[in-house]
């Protein structure tokens, strides 16, 4: 069985508030008009399909909630840029309140972490590493008016919306791809299917390259001629009961 893995984006609205001023302004939870809210979604299975988007302008909250929970539900891993912080809680928070239980576990394979622990680009932003990487660039657009004029059902402004959105996903596709060899803690599609399949893009091809070691273990390392990550068996290649020396602590 092949792993599923979801490409997710979700866009949202800002909270509203009434404010005084616009310089260092403390706002407070009754100058709360509205608080921020999912206004659509673009997601997209690994390797198959076209993106997949729905929106409050397009059907209830609800129905679009229920879509994306079940595409959730259904993935063995989802891959976001900044979603452990950002997409997956802000969701929680509405599938909790509209009553809805939690989706099955799944891994979290989140870009911008890999952009931050691997790499020292200049910015971290999705639209700075793609142009970086020459995948492209994010859907240019009018700003801020652009989430004032959805929210107030301009069609022009949806449909724009719907584009952004969805290239974000065909974005976030082709950064992975790049990425793929660097992430630390990806599903392990070896584990996942039981076969000796390269654990970050379950290729077939690799090769030996040397040994890895631990204070008392010895494992054959490998390295994916397909996607390039390096990994080793969990065999230990030294007898469990030879004798060795370690430091004294
Ligand atoms: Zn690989």
């Amino acid at each position: 069985v092949a792993a599923k893995i979801l490409l997710l984006d979700i866009e949202t609205s800002p909270n509203l508030a009434h404010v005084w001023g616009i310089w260092q302004q403390n706002v407070g939870i009754n100058q709360l008009l509205e608080s921020s809210q999912t206004l659509c979604y673009a997601a997209k299975w690994l390797g198959e399909g076209p993106v997949m988007f729905s929106s409050i302008n397009q059907t209830s909250r609800k129905k679009m909630l229920k879509g994306i929970h079940k595409l959730l539900d259904e993935a063995d891993a989802v891959i976001h840029y900044n979603g452990s912080k950002f997409d997956i809680p802000t969701l929680n928070k509405e599938f909790l309140l509209e009553g809805m239980p939690p989706p099955s576990p799944c891994k979290q394979i989140d870009l911008l972490q890999v952009a931050k622990k691997q790499f020292r680009f200049v910015s971290n932003k999705l639209d700075y590493v793609s142009k970086a990487l020459g995948l492209g660039k994010k859907t240019e657009h009018m700003g801020h008016e652009l989430w004032i004029r959805c929210m107030n059902k301009d069609q022009e402004a949806w449909a724009i919306m719907e584009e952004y959105n969805i290239n974000d996903v065909i974005l976030l596709e082709k950064v992975y791809e790049k990425f793929k060899p660097w992430i630390k803690h990806h599903l392990n599609l070896s584990t996942f299917s039981g076969e000796q399949v390269c654990p970050n893009c379950g290729g077939k091809h690799y090769q030996k390259r040397g040994f890895a070691y631990t204070a008392i273990s010895k494992f054959q390392r490998y390295q994916c001629t397909g996607c390039g990550f390096w990994f080793r068996s969990n065999k230990n290649l030294r007898q469990t009961n030879e004798e060795k020396f370690v430091g004294v602590t």
